[in-house]
């Protein structure tokens, strides 16, 4: 398969076929496929080392659940740093194409493994099963639920060691009403059961059922539910109709039949699952035990440094993301991105307003407050000298951070680097970081 040919003057191809993207990563072979996205392998130009690039076009983000699914997917990946889950590096894009640029997990699907290789000692099946029960325990804890787990999204890294990926479909707790999730979504063969009904659910508790699936397939080397008749599969599941195969061992079978409880409220949570012997043994220590700590010593001695290191780990997109609207139309062509300046800040929205127009004044701008196009309830300040207009939008990022974006949006020809050049100056002092 071809990587996905230049769309823009941004791309190019280089002399060994491969595209390269924005001057950054050349891509090479396709790894997989997804719902909404090809992921290629690639090489970064600037240090060599690979990493995977999912590949979304944007024509589909004209499909109205894509937009979403993206943002979602950006920010909960951003949000979880834990070894066991795919790493996102960084978010690119152009007219055409949004680029993802993730962790590389080289050792491909464990899918494909179970495939090749058929079912999994029982030795093995726990070592991968506690790697994900851990997982997604530490993401629970953190609010996030992954509600689309299933042996394609899980990945093995150089070493061996799980990589769950995919978190398009994982719901954040700002969108949960009444700490119930309520999309449907999710894969049938293994989804549970109520958020097959669209019902509200515990999406903690829906990820539970997945695991007592997916310890079904390492064990048993096929699905517990499967029928080509998506009606007959749905009435197996609330019925818990599956048979185990004799080599199946004792304890796992208890495990399995009780997370495949079709009641979520009777069905075995993670954390008990997490604290029978069966899962225990010779289980490995929690590496975010070390993470947790290391994050604890920063704060006690640098309180501010640790929560700017965050700040400067965000890029435009996460800070485009985090915003309301995600309006990729034009914010990513190079044009657009000169006469665009954002810079993190932990300064008062009021600082930052009297610093506007003071700097402007400086400039020969005059001030004026005017309506925020995406959003008519919140005003902006405006710039103005004679047809060149800048706008300065404040945006609450996260608790204490402010994100201020300046665009240039009347008769931008009029307007100059050395202007740039200028308001950084005059906002030095307050800034976290630019992104730009
Ligand atoms: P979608 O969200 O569209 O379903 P996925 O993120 O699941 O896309 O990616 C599709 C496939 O691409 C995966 O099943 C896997 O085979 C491959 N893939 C995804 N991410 C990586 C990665 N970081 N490293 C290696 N292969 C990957
Ligand atoms: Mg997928």
């Amino acid at each position: 398969m071809a990587p996905p040919s230049p769309a823009t003057s941004i791309n190019r191809t280089s002399s060994d076929g491969g595209t390269i993207i924005l001057n950054k990563y050349q891509l090479t072979r396709l790894l997989g496929r997804g719902s909404f996205a090809k992921v290629y392998h690639g090489r970064s130009l600037i240090d060599d080392s690979s990493v995977a690039v999912k590949v979304i076009e944007k024509p589909s983000i004209a499909d109205p659940t894509m937009e979403p699914r993206l943002v979602r997917e950006v920010a909960a990946m951003r949000r979880l740093n834990h070894p066991n889950i795919l790493k996102l590096h960084e978010v690119l894009a152009t007219k055409t194409k949004i680029y993802l640029v993730m962790e590389l997990a080289s050792g491909g699907e464990l899918f494909t493994q179970l495939s090749r290789r058929g079912r999994m000692k029982e030795a093995t099946a726990r070592r991968y099963f506690q790697q994900i029960v851990s997982t997604l325990n530490f993401c629970h804890q953190n609010g996030v639920a992954h509600r689309d787990l299933k042996p394609q999204n899980l990945l093995l890294d150089d070493d061996g060691n799980l990589k769950i990926s995919d978190f398009g479909l994982s719901a954040l707790p700002e969108s949960q009403k009444d700490g119930l999730l309520h999309t449907a979504c999710g894969t049938p063969a293994y989804t549970a059961p109520e958020i097959v009904r669209r019902k509200g659910y515990d999406g903690a508790k829906a990820d539970a059922w997945s695991c007592g699936i997916i310890l079904f397939i390492f064990l048993a080397g096929y699905l517990p539910f499967d029928d080509s008749n998506l009606a007959n599969m749905y009435r197996k599941i609330h019925l818990r109709e599956f048979a185990f195969p004799d080599w199946m061992p004792k304890q796992p079978r208890i495990i399995i039949q009780k997370l495949l409880d079709p009641n979520p409220k009777t069905r075995m949570s993670i954390e008990t699952l997490m604290n029978l012997s069966w899962f225990k043994k010779s289980l490995r220590p929690d590496p975010t035990l070390e993470l947790h700590n290391e994050t604890e010593a920063e704060a006690t001695e640098e309180d501010d440094l640790s929560s700017i290191k965050y700040k400067t780990t965000m890029n435009a997109f996460d800070i485009i993301s985090m915003s309301s609207g995600l309006d990729l139309s034009g914010i990513f062509e190079e044009k657009i991105v000169r006469k665009d300046r954002r810079f993190t800040t932990t300064a008062t929205a009021a600082e930052i307003e009297r610093r506007v127009v003071e700097v402007g004044e400086r400039l020969g701008y005059r001030s004026k407050k005017m309506k925020d196009k995406e959003n008519r309830n919140r005003d902006v300040m405006g710039l103005v000298k004679g047809r060149v207009v800048v706008l300065a939008k404040v945006l609450e990022v996260a608790v204490d951070l402010l994100l201020v974006e300046m665009t240039v949006v009347g008769g931008g020809g009029g307007f100059s680097e050395v202007e740039w050049e200028e308001f950084k100056v005059g906002f030095e002092d307050v800034v976290v970081s630019w992104h730009c």
